[in-house]
């Protein structure tokens, strides 16, 4: 099991901040802004590079679950970044598809 499946199964804890039967969002542990947030399917994909087409609805959905919290954690007018890091060049550490939401401060461009 990942270790997002285990804090979706309430295994370990997580500060959760939304859910539904799809998907699940809680907080960074290690936050690399002041809103760091993990928007996690329920279904395990390990990243983008393994997502089907069949996955197309949740695909979408996590990233309107993003808009929304975006509005609900108050950087909907300042401005945020949506990333997903996928294979080992862009620094993913967790094999489950998942998007961080970060905001609440400048954020540089281009990333390091
Ligand atoms: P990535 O590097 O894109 O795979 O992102 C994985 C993220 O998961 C990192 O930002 C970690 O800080 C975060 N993370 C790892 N373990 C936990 C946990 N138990 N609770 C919350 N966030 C976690």
């Amino acid at each position: 099991m990942t270790i997002f499946e285990k804090i979706a199964k309430r295994e370990i804890p997580a500060k959760i901040i939304w859910e539904d039967d799809d998907a699940i969002a809680f907080h960074d542990v290690n936050p690399q802004a002041p809103v760091h947030v993990l928007i996690v399917p329920k279904k395990v994909i390990p990243r983008l590079s393994d997502a089907k087409e069949s996955d197309r609805a949740i695909l979408g959905k996590l990233l309107l679950v993003a808009r929304d919290l975006a509005k609900k954690l108050g950087v909907e007018q300042s401005g945020y970044r949506v990333v997903i890091n996928s294979g080992p060049n862009a620094g993913e550490s967790v094999p489950h598809l998942h998007v961080h939401l970060l905001g609440k401060r400048a954020l540089a461009w281009p990333p390091g």
